[in-house]
């Protein structure tokens, strides 16, 4: 695990010295993290290599992980799904076990100065509030731009409670009674997943899952997930097939908070048949260097999704320069500008088109990959990302000297 100082090279010196200046404000304060999940999906990649940086710096940081049966997850999918605009069905049963379930985790738990709740899975934690004290912050990963407005309604009644809530997008901000702050999500650019490989490395990955780099590879990695669109990606790799040799890759493996995976992907394996050119792979958790390899040896990557709080995969992709289309929802915008730091698209046919124009002209498309490292670099590294929270959580012991626009 690198230390903080090893991102002085990329960072630069004085942009960690920064780090360490405002941790030092924090000193003697415990900011305790909740979430549902300890692998798979963005929310745990972002606090497994966030951390340790942060105890790095000095902050007693913390993680707790809820737990609950298949009931309490199913109805938190649920819940996720209608926040993205999905029609769902939701009884006042499950609303309830919902509760109840918060209500369990929340008296086997010690918290801590800065409660840092994640996602709406262990939102009602906030009820313990006033026995336990401190200051609680609601950190929303997902894409909030068309929330069904019954679960919304529900959720609202607690961020109310909340000093304060993190959105990774501006389209995501809602009519709140407390402060709202935009802070997008990072990738650690000397994580297994994202540092240099050597080439006999990624070589070596695409022999084991049997891809054949010498004719073009269009990759998507992703949790088998339906907003990620899976079949659409294969969709739309036939209709570019049709004019332009490539093979499709789709990886991916689940998250123990998302119960969904396994019908997607059967569903995904229904449609991609026999084709030989397809390769559907399930990734076991801590697949990092394969993903890495995956993103590093292919001509294109994809994330067609249909909705999106920020989509760490893109910035991944980006930050390795690949040439990179993605569907133009929630946070993914603010990684790609089309046509210069890549390609967005809002329809299979436009994936499609664009996966034929990208492999034949792969000119345009490197240029795109390099223009797309270097917005990651400005504005997507997970140094930025631990300045962002520090004056964040600093911001909730001087409210009066914070002005929010
Ligand atoms: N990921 C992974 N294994 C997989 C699929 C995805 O490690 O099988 C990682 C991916 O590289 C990225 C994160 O999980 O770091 C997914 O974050 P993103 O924001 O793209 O989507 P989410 O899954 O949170 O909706």
């Amino acid at each position: 695990m690198p230390t903080i100082r090893d991102y002085a090279d990329i960072a630069g010196k004085g942009a960690i010295e920064e780090l360490y200046l405002l941790a030092d404000r924090l000193s003697g304060k415990v900011v305790q993290n909740v979430n549902s999940t300890a692998v798979g999906g963005g929310v745990a990649e972002i606090l497994i290599r966030m951390l340790p940086l942060l105890r790095d710096l000095g902050v007693d940081a913390r993680w707790d992980v809820i737990k609950g049966d298949e009931r309490f997850f199913a109805t938190t999918k649920k819940i996720h799904n209608a926040l993205h605009g999905v029609a769902v069905d939701i009884n006042e049963d499950e609303f309830a076990g919902f509760l109840e379930t918060n209500r369990m985790n929340a008296s086997g738990m010690t918290f801590g100065d800065v409660v840092f709740v994640h996602d709406p899975q262990p939102i009602a934690l906030i009820e313990e509030r006033p026995q336990a004290g401190g200051r609680w912050v609601w950190r929303c990963h997902i894409d909030f731009s068309r929330p069904d407005e019954h679960v919304w309604r529900f959720l609202k009644t607690y961020v109310d409670r909340y000093d304060s809530a993190v959105f990774s997008a501006p389209a995501f901000a809602r009519t709140l009674s407390i402060p709202q702050v935009l802070i997008s999500p990072s990738i650690d650019p000397l994580s297994d997943k994202n540092r240099d490989l050597p080439a006999e490395t990624i070589d070596g990955i695409f022999e084991r899952f049997g891809i054949d780099r010498s004719r073009p590879v269009v990759t998507q990695i992703s949790r088998f997930d339906f907003l990620k669109d899976p079949v659409g990606v294969i969709k739309a790799y036939r209709i570019a097939k049709r004019r332009v040799d490539c093979q499709l890759v789709l990886a991916g493996g689940g998250a123990t908070d998302d119960p969904e995976g396994p019908a997607i992907m059967k569903q995904v394996m229904d449609e991609a048949e026999h084709d030989k050119d397809i390769h559907v792979l399930f990734l076991p958790p801590a697949s990092d260097i394969e993903i890495n390899a995956l993103q590093r040896g292919s001509t294109v990557v994809l994330q067609k999704s249909l909705r999106e709080g920020f989509g760490l995969t893109v910035a991944e992709a980006l930050w390795k320069s690949c040439p990179t289309i993605a569907g133009a929802v929630g946070g993914i915008p603010l990684q790609i500008k089309h046509k210069y730091s890549g390609i967005l698209t809002h329809s299979i046919e436009g994936t499609a088109h664009w996966i034929k124009q990208l492999l034949q002209e792969p000119a345009f498309a490197r240029r795109l990959g390099q223009n797309g490292r270097e917005h990651v670099k400005n504005n997507f590294l997970i140094t930025r990302h631990i300045k962002d929270y520090l004056l964040l959580f600093l911001s909730l012991y001087h409210p009066d000297d914070i002005v929010y626009l």
